[in-house]
């Protein structure tokens, strides 16, 4: 690898490799192949140089249990300061009152969110699991499933209703009704439509449950004004800061009721962590100011424009994209259009070898299961946060359709097609460099 596709990030790397060569091959391996290949994957992106070293900065060392000002260790002097800051700008940021900045991830957000809303065997909403809620909803292993009585409301599964694998808001009041749930969940993995926020406190408030929004998706397009905030229908919303907010991976609260942050601050520490990663708040700090930025902004309206495209160009391609379209930075690609045997499993693995990265996927009501699945999930974040446009979209479309058909033939095709489509990707992503690269 030469230095010119080195990034700010391996600054860090060179001084690994004077002590451990083992780690820093492992480390120039990776920024290789995030450089040269397409990061379709929905749930990922590319964090700025800034955000990097911020993650990689001296805050690493120190123990800040507690919050800002109340600290169980000393020395917690700029600890304070930049948490404080992490907690002012995300307020800005999502237009709210309070935010603890402090949950290590997504997960862990919403574990404390639980903790601080529900009692052992009390009853929560979600959307059904396999038609793009997650694991953190419900799911019987996680433990949201086994503590808590999970009901779930469906979509819209008949084809020819107009919001056809979209949320049915009438069946969400029903299962409300029947089940009175304590807390309605909204906010989803694979979602690719709007959601409507005040739709659903409407029917919270009709129950006398407390509305709790998961922007893990896209906290980036809320925060960028590409989708509609969750404030003020919302009582609490949580988030990554890792996907469309490109921020350090990690999580996010954020409520406008004071009763609520005391409830949820206490349930993040001490009711599920203890010290809090100082370095990733630093490096939430620096997304969010980041996030702050007009640039911002442009980012959020592109990555949606992005999506669009490359939505429309596989529906040229002959695959379905559920719901029959996106309105954010996400879609289903159904693969059985294409052909009926196609299958999630098999797209991944033959897409990575043409440099294209995704996730298979089921799809609303899909009959395979979730090892196996009918369909692939993809995104426009990260591409669009090296730089591509709705042009270089379309191109990626034909990189995947022409993968996929000769898979369709038979390993040598697949073989001779993928190699070929590697290598222009590799050049298409030669002229896009990732943040910090030249
Ligand atoms: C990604 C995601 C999470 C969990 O995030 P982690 O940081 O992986 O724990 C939670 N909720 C939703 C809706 C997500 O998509």
């Amino acid at each position: 690898m030469t230095t010119a596709q080195h990034s700010v990030h391996d600054a860090g790397v060179d001084l690994i490799r004077g002590q451990d060569p083992d780690v820093a091959a492992i480390l120039d391996a990776e920024a290789e192949r995030q450089a040269t290949t397409i990061e379709l994957i929905a749930s990922e992106n590319h964090a700025s140089p800034a955000v990097m070293a911020a993650a990689g900065s001296c805050m690493t060392n120190k123990y800040a249990e507690g919050y800002p000002s109340a600290r169980y260790y000393g020395g917690c002097v700029h600890h304070d300061a930049v948490e404080q800051l992490a907690i002012d700008r995300a307020k800005e940021l999502f237009g709210c009152n309070y935010a603890n900045v402090q949950p290590h991830s997504g997960a862990q957000a919403n574990a404390a969110a639980f903790l601080a809303l529900l009692k052992p065997g009390d009853t929560f909403a979600s959307l059904v699991l396999a038609d793009g809620g997650h694991l953190s909803h419900g799911l019987k292993v996680n433990m949201s499933g086994k503590w808590f009585n999970p009901v779930h409301y469906p979509l819209h599964y008949d084809e020819s209703h107009p919001e056809f694998e979209q949320i049915d808001y009438d069946k969400v009041a029903e299962v409300c009704r029947e089940h009175k749930p304590k807390v309605l969940m909204c906010g989803y993995s694979a979602y690719p439509r709007v959601i409507d926020f005040k739709r659903f406190r409407e029917i919270a408030d009709e129950v006398g449950a407390l509305l709790f929004a998961d922007i893990a998706h896209i906290a980036g397009l809320v925060a960028g004004g590409a989708h509609p905030s969750p404030f003020p229908h919302a009582h609490l919303v949580t988030t990554t800061t890792h996907k469309s907010l490109r921020g350090p991976r990690g999580g996010l609260i954020l409520t406008n009721e004071e009763d609520m942050i005391k409830k949820l601050n206490r349930a993040v520490f001490p009711g599920t962590q203890g010290g809090p990663l100082m370095h990733i708040v630093t490096a939430k700090a620096v997304a969010f100011g980041e996030a702050l930025k007009p640039e911002f902004r442009a980012y959020v309206q592109q990555v949606v424009a992005n999506a669009r495209t490359l939505a429309a160009a596989l529906v040229e391609h002959g695959y379905r994209i559920t719901s029959g379209g996106t309105d954010n930075h996400v879609m289903l690609v159904d693969l059985r259009t294409k052909d009926a045997e196609l299958t999630g499993a098999d797209a991944e693995v033959w897409l990575e070898r043409g440099g294209l990265i995704c996730n298979k996927n089921g799809v609303p009501q899909d009959p395979r299961p979730p090892k196996v699945t009918s369909g692939i999930r993809l995104g426009a974040c990260a591409v669009t946060t090296r730089g591509f446009g709705e042009a270089e979209m379309r191109q990626v479309a034909a990189f995947i359709d022409r993968v996929l058909t000769a898979g369709l033939k038979g390993e040598a095709e697949l073989d001779a097609e993928a190699s070929a489509v590697r290598e222009e990707v590799r050049q298409l992503c030669g002229g896009f460099p990732l943040p910090g690269h030249n």
